[in-house]
């Protein structure tokens, strides 16, 4: 994949601390780090008299105080692009505090994945228009990393705050068993290109320039995954996950390699879905003459 650090926009990363980003935009990072959140979930703030939180993040104390001296309380909506542990749990005890709505997409899974404290008072709708004060923000569904994830778009900046959908520093987790779909996934990354994008907004990691570079490559590199995949098995005519897993991902070791074979589930649901690939039988999947046996 082509080098994401030429459009990568660096202000520090401060936990629990707001650094400002734009006239409108202010980011205060939660204090979360780890492999699956990078240096941390980026909890925006929308406004300058009233404020829009998006993703307001674990429930940790730290981050909430934060957020309520940052914003002075003054807190209209909390949104979340999903309802992931590490991006929504805030929402309850921010509303709790300040009376503001909470906006986005009910979870409708009974899975231990997601934060069923996420309550939203209204699931917010493709197109729609929140507005506070003179910012407005246009929600744009992008599911892939989950089936249930949205993206807001700032036009008065130029901005996308974009969630999970896309990550700077990391590769997005697409997990088909939790809701997630490379395909959906694939159809939100090119979605968003051409739309007047400026700058994206992760949850996780740095501002991104050039949208349209950014979300071509994560595209492109996503496909050429696929390739090494298919490449992989008919050169070895039958191969069970964990033999391709490591050719595939050759750099992933330790507590991450059960994460390739999740991305391996994501692809093979994609070739399924493209009539590349189709079931044979129990854990088998045909190829053509090749098989690829889902043992890890
Ligand atoms: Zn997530």
């Amino acid at each position: 994949m082509a080098d994401l650090h030429t459009t990568l926009v660096h202000f520090d990363i401060l936990y629990d601390q707001p650094v400002r980003l734009s006239p409108l935009v202010q980011r205060i990072t939660a204090n979360n780090p780890s492999p699956f959140t990078g240096a941390g979930t980026n909890t925006y703030l929308v406004g300058t008299d009233r404020f829009t939180v998006i993703d307001p993040g674990p429930a940790e104390p730290e981050h909430i105080d934060a957020i309520l001296a940052a914003t002075g309380g003054k807190i209209d909506y909390v949104f979340a692009t999903h309802a992931h542990e590490d991006h929504s749990p805030a929402a309850l005890p921010l509303v709790q505090a300040t009376g503001a709505q909470m906006m986005g997409l009910q979870v409708v899974s009974d899975s231990e994945s997601l934060d069923h404290t996420f309550t939203p008072a209204r699931s917010l709708q493709e197109g729609e228009v929140v507005s506070v004060g003179e910012c407005d923000l246009r929600v744009i569904a992008t599911p892939g990393h989950l089936h249930q994830h949205l993206s807001f778009l700032l036009p008065q900046e130029q901005l996308l705050f974009a969630g999970d959908h896309i990550m700077q520093g990391a590769s997005v987790v697409i997990i088909p068993e939790h809701g997630g779909c490379m395909v959906d996934y694939l159809d939100s990354l090119m979605k968003l290109k051409g739309i007047g994008i400026q700058h994206l907004a992760p949850a996780h990691g740095h501002l991104l320039s050039d949208p349209d570079r950014v979300l071509q490559e994560l595209h492109d590199h996503r496909l050429a995954r696929e390739r090494m995949i298919v490449d992989a098995l008919r050169t070895l005519k039958k191969a069970t996950t964990a033999q391709l897993a490591p050719l595939v991902y050759p750099d992933v070791a330790g507590d991450l390699v059960h994460g390739t074979y999740m991305a391996l589930a994501a692809h093979l649901h994609k070739l399924v879905h493209d009539g590349v690939a189709s079931r044979h039988w129990e854990k088998h999947w045909l190829l053509g003459e090749v098989v690829w046996e889902w043992v890890e």
